[in-house]
């Protein structure tokens, strides 16, 4: 690539105010997760993908294999002509899901909630009108070498396309920045097939039209540039080559809530098979909370009664909630105050309110264990402590989860969990 690089890699204060795009592209994210499983694959030539004797095809190959000439979408069965000895291993989600997540998690409390996941291992964050956004995209990096082992290329920019570019550029653990007002002077010296949207065809075009940097791009008569892909696209693209890009850091379309709800066979009215759907719902609603990085703010239940009379009742709270135990907790809290004590044809939980969790869950400073399986870990507590709950309630408050005929059977199956 030509251009002096180390121009762009320098400590820049921000002005306030000015858009701060970040763009943090994991290196080599595959072959990194299993190379931390098993150390020794570092100096072999790695390549992940498919069935290197069938038709599968490399998804990433760590830097080793890149030297034989191996590089990612090339068919399996060449890679293993350009390096037979190198180790192919089929991907494996359960290594790269976990660590994705934390990466998402330390970007969104380290640079900014607003966080666009582009694909596992890629993301752009928004930092615009907070303090020093290179300092914070800094420390970003260095969390996530030291919580995960996994090296990040970062870029910072006024930008996302300048962003996207700047991180590509000094791969492995690379750090750019483009400061403001940089961006044509940054684009400029780049081949034109790293601007958005130039395509094969469009190149071809440019090409022939004697336009290869963006650089020439952005200083094309409009009349030259508008004979070579008309005059819509010579307006775009003499635009972006000029380093205005405003498209926006777009966080995943959130839904407003998640529910689960359960109609019974036959009328139930039994508390505590009742509480047994209630728990199992607040377990299946957090485990779609964290995996969408939410949390909720407001729990609410649906009761609906043999004669199809549904009431609903929710109670919001100070702070959002993305675990099992907080949610069946407040579950049972409006069970308590708005059940009728009679048998339901349907129950249902919901979770609503819902917002990014990880700037709540994650104090930017707080040590959490790396990696451990959330949902696991959770679930034996969640029960302890919601039975537990469950018996001091009945045991305190006498009434509530129980109806006369069924409190023998709920008290003696409670007892068991409980301490
Ligand atoms: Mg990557």
């Amino acid at each position: 690539m030509s251009g002096d690089t180390a121009l762009w890699a320098e400590h820049v204060a921000w002005p306030m105010g000015t858009r701060c795009v970040t763009h943090v592209d994991l290196d080599m994210f595959f072959a990194a997760c299993h190379i931390l499983e098993r150390p020794e694959l570092a100096e072999a030539p790695l390549v992940i993908g498919g069935d290197p004797h069938g038709r599968g095809v490399v998804s990433t190959a760590n830097y080793v294999a890149r030297r034989y000439g191996i590089h990612s979408a090339m068919p399996a069965a060449q890679a293993l002509r350009l390096c037979p000895h190198a180790v192919f291993l089929r991907p494996d989600g359960a290594l790269y899901r976990p660590r994705s997540r934390r990466v998402m998690e330390i970007l969104a409390a380290e640079i900014a909630p607003v966080l666009q996941r582009v694909s596992v291992d890629e993301a752009f964050v928004d930092a615009t009108g907070l303090d020093d956004p290179v300092a914070r995209a800094r420390r970003a990096q260095g969390r996530i070498l030291e919580e995960t082992g996994l090296t990040a290329s970062v870029a910072v920019a006024t930008t996302r396309l300048c962003s996207k570019i700047g991180s590509d550029l000094r791969k492995p653990a690379g750090f750019v920045v483009v400061p403001p007002g940089q961006e044509a002077a940054f684009l400029a010296p780049l081949p034109i097939e790293k601007v958005w949207g130039i395509g094969p065809r469009t190149a071809e075009a440019l090409h022939a039209a004697g336009l290869s940097q963006v650089g020439e791009l952005a200083g094309a008569s409009p009349a030259h540039l508008a004979g070579a892909v008309g005059a819509r696209r010579a307006h775009e693209l003499r635009a972006m080559a000029c380093g205005h890009d405003d498209s926006p850091v777009r966080t995943e379309r959130s839904p407003k809530s998640y529910s689960a709800e359960h109609t019974f066979a036959r009328d139930e009215g039994d508390p505590h098979v009742l509480w047994t759907e209630l728990r199992e719902m607040a377990e299946e609603l957090a485990g779609r909370l964290v995996a969408a990085g939410l949390a909720g703010t407001t729990v609410g239940v649906k009761l609906r009664y043999p004669e199809w009379v549904t009431a609903t009742r929710d109670h919001s709270l100070s702070h959002p909630v993305d675990e099992a135990e907080a949610i069946a907790r407040e579950a049972a809290g409006l069970m308590r105050r708005h059940w009728e004590r009679r048998p339901l044809r349907l129950i249902g939980l919901r979770v609503s309110g819902l917002r990014p969790a990880p700037a709540y869950r994650l104090p930017p400073t707080a040590a959490r264990p790396p990696l451990i399986p959330l949902k696991r870990a959770r679930s034996s507590q969640v029960f302890e402590d919601a039975f537990r709950f469950l018996s001091e309630t009945i045991d305190v408050g006498g009434d509530p989860w129980q109806i006369p005929n069924t409190a023998g059977k709920a008290r003696e199956r409670v007892p068991r969990c409980a301490p």
